[in-house]
């Protein structure tokens, strides 16, 4: 008989929980899975890129999960036909924008750059709704049981017993469970945290602050039309597009439901007066041209309206309970990192499970290098973000913050090889790697010193980029660095594209870290328009040549 009611119990049925859940059974764990409220339900975290694909392939393979391979991209998850609206992220995008003017056709501040390339590509938007109750089903069919509609009262751990966990599902007296690990994957809602006493909000836990207003939309009108910029390579809709300027960030994200995800993040604090869908109105207002996309558009959700965004924990882990990241700590979407640094806790910790001892309950230095590993990567992802978000006040600025981030974060487009799990144990983002680090210090230090209040001078600019070139003792700059171009878009290099040929196929060649992105100059990139619908499933058909594009981004190469 076990001396626990289960070896893994998992608060919080989104797409963290979910995901564990399965991986869990993967390797014949026990798993319950408490929620509660129930599925569908409104979530947001849509955008995902190659560091997600990667991580999933991963995941899929090391524990024979074919679906996670599935989910790991666009062309895939059409090609499974799952039930999950989805969109081609071709790209991810910065466009910036002047208060209260409209953009210029004839001269776009954009900076575009392609991401995980067809046929492993292109990455994809989640319609998480769908995704998360994909996923949960695939955890119930996997074996995990599923407690919906159920209050988790109380929790303690003792070295024999293991945890304990006191549960009221609805409509029945509480109880109590055991088992060897209590994973919180409550996300904002940090049940554990709370519970244990060791939130923290305060500015000194996560030094910054940034508020947000969003929610769904039907008939929103393509960027493209709008815009009125020339056609490119990379249809401007099929990717996430974040608008920028001195008011904040609006992400747009569509889905192939018809459905367009457009939320606002602000470094000022919100109005108490005004009703959310009214302050955000009068700044998307601020954005004129990114208001005229939206300006037929209906809202299906409510405005969802944060004040401030950031948390974070005083443990991420202790004896016989895990904080998974969205539990643990939150800066800021601007780059999505969510979801990869949910998958990259999630291979820890499996890596993790997989060696402990199964008679045992989970202790706390069993989990202490996990919790090392994901402080080094928020801190660091926060100092990206933080210095980014200053550059949003000069494109000149935001052009070099962005292909730092392209050139060195991303740079290693890689597969992650099962017969290395070290690999796949490390930090995201490669900020293990000491250079990495020492790069975004300096990139960080830099943009800290800079007066945005006065227009920045080129001469301002040219310091940036000594400095970072300084930095920079590794080699991690890719050849795209340093041409900076405003009339240019990132395409992946030869290399990393024969890599995704490669590994699509063959699994690793080890390509991609040897070229991260090239400059193509936007004179190769223009006006190739017939239609071409890209598959059965797509709810709607979707804006022209898709898979022409991409073959026509790598043969221009
Ligand atoms: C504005 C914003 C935009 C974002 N955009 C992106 C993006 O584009 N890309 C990206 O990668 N990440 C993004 N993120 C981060 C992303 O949303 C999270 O990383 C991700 O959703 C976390 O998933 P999760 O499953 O951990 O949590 P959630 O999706 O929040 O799921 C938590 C689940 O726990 C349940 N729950 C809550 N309390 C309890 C309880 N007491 N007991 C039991 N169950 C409970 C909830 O009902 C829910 O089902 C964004 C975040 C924000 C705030």
């Amino acid at each position: 008989m076990a001396r626990f009611d289960y070896d893994v119990v998992v608060l919080g049925s989104g797409m963290a929980g979910s995901l564990l859940g399965i991986l869990c059974r993967a390797i014949g764990l026990r798993v319950l899975l408490v929620e509660k409220g129930d599925h569908p339900r409104f979530s947001i975290g849509e955008s995902v890129g190659g560091e997600v694909l990667r991580r999933l392939d991963f995941l899929a393979r090391r524990y024979d999960v074919p679906l996670l391979r599935n989910l790991s991209s666009y062309t895939r998850i059409k090609r499974a036909g799952l039930p999950i609206a989805t969109w081609p992220k071709v790209h991810g995008s910065f466009i910036h924008h002047e208060l209260g003017k409209r953009v210029d056709p004839g001269h776009l501040e954009e900076i575009m750059a392609q991401a995980s390339t067809w046929p492993l590509g292109p990455d994809a938007h989640l319609y998480r709704p769908d995704s998360d109750l994909f996923l949960k089903n695939q955890a119930v069919e996997a074996g995990a049981t599923y407690l919906p509609h159920t209050e988790a009262l109380s929790y303690c751990f003792h070295p024999e017993a293991g945890a304990s966990i006191e549960l009221r599902p609805r409509g029945t007296a509480p109880r109590t469970v055991t088992c060897r690990l209590l994973v919180d994957a409550t996300g904002p809602a940090r049940w554990l945290a709370h519970h244990l006493g060791i939130d923290r909000v305060d500015s000194a836990a996560v030094p910054m602050a940034s508020s947000t207003i969003f929610a769904h939309f039907r008939n929103a009108r393509s960027w493209e039309d709008v815009c009125g910029g020339r056609r490119l390579v990379f249809p401007r809709d099929h990717g996430t597009l974040l608008h920028v300027g001195a008011i904040g960030q609006f992400w747009v994200i569509p889905f192939d439901n018809g459905i367009t995800s457009l939320g606002w993040v602000t470094g000022n604090p919100l109005p108490a007066d005004g009703t959310p869908e009214e302050l955000f109105w009068n700044a998307l207002h601020q954005y004129p041209s990114l208001a005229d996309q939206f300006r037929d558009a209906e809202a299906v959700t409510r405005y969802y309206r944060i004040d401030r965004l950031q948390y974070s924990t005083a443990q991420v882990a202790g004896d016989g309970w895990f904080l998974l990241p969205a539990s643990a700590e939150f800066s800021d979407p601007l780059y999505s990192v969510g979801i990869p640094l949910m998958l990259a806790a999630i291979t820890r910790l499996m890596l993790c499970l997989e060696q402990v001892d199964r008679e045992k309950a989970v202790l706390a230095t069993d989990l202490a290098d996990l919790e090392r590993r994901f402080r080094l990567e928020s801190e660091y992802i926060r100092k990206y973000t933080v210095a980014t978000k200053r550059c949003f006040l000069d494109f000149g600025l935001l052009n070099r913050a962005i292909n730092l981030y392209r050139s060195v974060i991303f740079r290693e487009g890689g597969y992650i090889d099962d017969s290395d799990p070290g690999a796949a144990y490390a930090a995201a983002f490669a900020v293990d790697d000491p250079g990495v680090r020492r790069l975004i210090d300096a990139f960080y230090r830099c943009v800290m010193d800079i007066d945005f209040s006065v227009p920045i001078s080129e001469a301002t600019r040219q310091h940036f980029d000594r400095v970072i070139r300084s930095a920079d003792v590794d080699g991690f700059l890719d050849s795209a660095w340093g041409k900076l171009r405003t009339d240019a878009v990132y395409v992946n290099s030869i290399p990393r594209m024969v890599d995704y040929f490669w590994k699509a196929r063959h699994g690793p060649l080890g390509l991609g870290k040897m070229g991260g992105f090239r400059r193509i100059s936007r004179r190769w990139l223009n006006s190739f328009a017939d239609a071409l619908p890209f598959g059965k499933h797509d709810a709607k058909p979707l804006p022209p040549g898709l898979i022409r594009d991409q073959l026509r981004a790598m043969v221009m190469l």
